[in-house]
């Protein structure tokens, strides 16, 4: 069977959960807190060293899911386990990221030092572009820390939350530590409000970011927001050419442009802007087709409303006066004509004030404008809202040196399209890509999901005692 964005036929139904149900599962998060939160750190580590064991060995069939239910090619989707199995492994070292710090003899006899203790109950909100890796930043740390977890999934691909679920029930975690609720607004509006969730995760659209990460916050509760983005390429003109050109093409049309940082937007510097007619030809060799088919290279948009978005902001570009230079509104792929698909489509005479330049497109789509020098990319890049990712292409240090150093946005790669961190390192986007103090994952993870104690103790011999009362500051 094949992904229903191929075919637009139904593969399987989600039941939402009632009311009930999601007091029952925040109910069953905080009755195995107790427990969970004083199992040994040992202990929860053994689970997730198993449970990182069972991701690697069911990567193939966690694939299969994704493709079936989310559309994205076979090979693209076991990228999508692989960049969160990344994630639980790194939680295996939580023995020394859980570490408090020791200041002995602050003064004399005493001690300070600090714990890290779990929060309480914490909950995630997930979009349906990844549907491993994103839950994987999520539930693996929270859980690791000693808190439970309830897991919204994207109602659009569920199947596969479900999975990784039964997997670390198969690991050993005991029962309660992870609830799962199927939903949209109403499980949402449920997590920001249910006093016993202490912090909430999310990742998706700006739009429900915002409202989570307001309604949340104002109930009290830690939120970490994950949002939209606009990701620019910068071309500079002495860059290793076929290289650039493939990493270009490679970022902006995988996963058919449906990844928070696909590279989107290309600033061609100078002389560079010449590339643009190699930049066709090479995206026109693409295959565009279902993601279960062998050589597939982009596979369809995840609904037909998405098709509709995708093409009406590619005409909204023609219609502003820029030029669709590889056009794929009209691609037909045998045997799927009911298919979600735009084949890779490459707009020139973009100007900042498009509406294809200032949305998010989320489709495989290549806005492409142009600058005369790193300075005037640099102010490009610095007056779009969104922070989450940026690459320049240059064989010059200096001016790759400068670019890391001015631009604004919060992950940037040098000679690498898709610089989203290693999980030892935090997944930092900024400004109108992200809300909250603390990112996702690494030492910023960790942070967010614990909080600290800070003891200071004094132990005196017997004829070191106080004489008297001491009323004073102590100083
Ligand atoms: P989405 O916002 O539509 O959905 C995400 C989650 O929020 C889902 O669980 C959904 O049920 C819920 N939701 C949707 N609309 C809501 C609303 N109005 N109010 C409350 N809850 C709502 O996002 P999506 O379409 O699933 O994912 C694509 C978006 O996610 C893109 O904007 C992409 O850039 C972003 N994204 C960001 C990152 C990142 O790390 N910055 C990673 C992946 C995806």
């Amino acid at each position: 069977m094949c992904c229903p964005q191929a075919t637009n036929e139904v593969i399987g139904r989600v039941p939402k959960a009632t009311h009930e149900e999601m007091l029952a599962a925040v109910d069953s998060c905080s009755r195995a807190y107790h427990t969970w939160s004083e199992t040994s750190i040992l202990a929860r580590q053994q689970i997730f060293l198993r449970y990182q064991q069972l991701i690697k060995d069911n990567i193939k069939e966690l694939a299969k899911l994704i493709t079936l239910e989310q559309g994205k090619t076979l090979a693209d989707a076991e990228g999508d386990v692989f960049r969160g199995l990344q994630v639980v492994e790194h939680t295996c070292s939580i023995t020394s990221l859980m570490l408090g710090e020791t200041l002995p003899s602050i003064t004399k006899d005493m001690d300070t030092y600090t714990f890290r203790m779990p929060i309480g109950v914490c909950a995630g909100i997930a979009p349906f572009n990844f549907p491993a890796m994103i839950p994987l930043w999520m539930f693996p740390m929270g859980m690791v820390c000693g808190n439970t977890y309830l897991l919204k999934p994207s109602e659009r691909v569920p199947g596969c939350a479900m999975m990784l679920a039964k997997l670390l029930q198969d690991a050993g975690a005991p029962d309660g530590t992870l609830n799962i609720i199927h939903g949209q607004h109403d499980a949402v509006n449920f997590i920001c409000d249910h006093p016993a969730i202490k912090a909430i995760s999310f990742v998706g659209s700006n739009q429900a970011g915002e409202y989570i990460y307001e309604r949340g916050s104002k109930n009290g509760k830690r939120v970490q927001s994950n949002m939209g983005a606009k990701n620019h390429g910068v071309v500079m003109p002495d860059a290793n050419k076929e290289n650039t050109l493939n990493q270009l093409v490679g970022a902006a049309f995988g996963a058919a442009g449906q990844r928070c940082m696909a590279l989107s937007t290309a600033v061609l510097v100078g002389e560079a802007r010449n590339w643009l007619p190699e930049l066709v030809e090479r995206a026109k060799g693409l295959r565009v087709n279902a993601g279960d088919q062998p050589g597939a290279d982009v596979g369809p948009l995840i609904s037909p409303q998405a098709k509709e978005r995708v093409n009406s902001l590619i005409q909204s570009g023609v219609d502003e006066g820029a030029k669709v230079l590889l056009d794929g509104r009209n691609v037909k792929v045998k045997g799927y004509e009911n298919g979600n698909f735009v084949g890779p489509t490459i707009v020139s005479n973009v100007t900042p004030d498009m509406k294809c330049y200032k949305e998010e497109i989320f489709g495989p789509v290549l806005v492409v404008l142009e600058a005369d020098s790193l300075d005037d990319a640099i102010k490009i890049v610095n007056k779009n809202p969104y922070g989450n990712g940026t690459a320049i292409f240059t064989t010059n240090g200096a001016a790759a040196r400068k670019y890391t150093h001015e631009v604004d946005v919060g992950q940037i790669g040098v000679n690498v399209p898709i610089p989203v961190p290693l999980p030892m390192f935090s997944f930092t986007g900024s400004r109108a890509s992200f809300r909250g103090d603390t990112n996702f994952y690494g030492k910023q993870g960790i942070q967010f999901y614990t909080q600290i104690k800070t003891v200071t103790s004094q132990w005196k011999a017997e004829d070191a005692s106080l004489k008297s009362p001491a009323v004073t500051m102590p100083t």
